[in-house]
């Protein structure tokens, strides 16, 4: 089954959910701020998160 990745529109083969980030608010944070229109509840591809991810840590935000 295939997804299309919110935040960089590809379609993928798997995508994370939410759920796996949810403890990491500082990630949603950073997301809804570059993306507002972005939902919890929909498909975001591992990319995209591991791109965040590794943006906080970086910036130790
Ligand atoms: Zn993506």
């Amino acid at each position: 089954m295939k997804y299309r990745c919110q935040i960089c529109d590809r379609d993928i083969d798997d995508f994370v959910s939410i759920a796996h980030i949810k403890a990491e608010e500082y990630i949603l944070k950073l997301i809804r701020r570059d993306h507002p229109e972005w939902k919890e509840d929909k498909e975001t591809c591992h990319k995209c998160v591991d791109y965040y991810r590794k943006l906080v840590k970086e910036n130790e935000i």
